[in-house]
């Protein structure tokens, strides 16, 4: 059977909360492998590299901020069909928009303190991974 990976984190609110164990727990539970995970705080640099992408976006600096402001919990997740179980487990970005059961409508604090990231695409996965882990096998 055909597997791939995607590439989360536990986000400070959620780390801050003592939620890393019960958000876990429902990775697992949804059947996701941890194939990596590291404890850990971004500096600004990071965390602005992490996310370059969204430079231009109206809410870059509020958010490089927010994921530098505190640990975070880094994690490679392997199943089938990884990254888009992974985004229907976690649910939309804004919590007030996210499907009840799902990760942020039970833990997000905000739409910026979302608990959890979500990789959006195999190639972004296999991009974000790399960016904290190596020696990983790229998929
Ligand atoms: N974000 C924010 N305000 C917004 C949209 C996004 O603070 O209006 C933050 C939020 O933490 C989100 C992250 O920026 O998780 C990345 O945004 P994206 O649109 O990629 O959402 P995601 O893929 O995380 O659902
Ligand atoms: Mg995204």
């Amino acid at each position: 059977m055909a597997t791939n990976i995607t590439f989360t984190m536990i986000k400070p609110d959620a780390v801050e909360a003592n939620n890393i164990g019960p958000i876990l727990a429902m990775i697992n539970k949804a059947g996701f492998k941890i194939k990596a995970m590291k404890y850990l705080s971004l500096s600004k640099e990071q965390a602005g590299n992490f996310y370059a992408v969204h430079k231009e976006r109206p809410f870059y600096g509020e958010l490089v901020d927010y994921m530098s402001s505190g640990p975070l919990v880094a994690v490679v997740l392997e199943k089938n069909n990884a990254v888009a179980d992974f985004r229907t487990l976690i649910g939309a970005t804004d919590p007030s928009k996210a499907a009840d059961g799902t990760i942020r409508k039970l833990f997000a604090k905000s739409i910026a303190a979302n608990a959890v990231h979500g990789s959006d695409s195999d190639e972004n996965a296999a991009i974000e991974a790399n960016f904290f882990f190596s020696g990983l096998e790229r998929p």
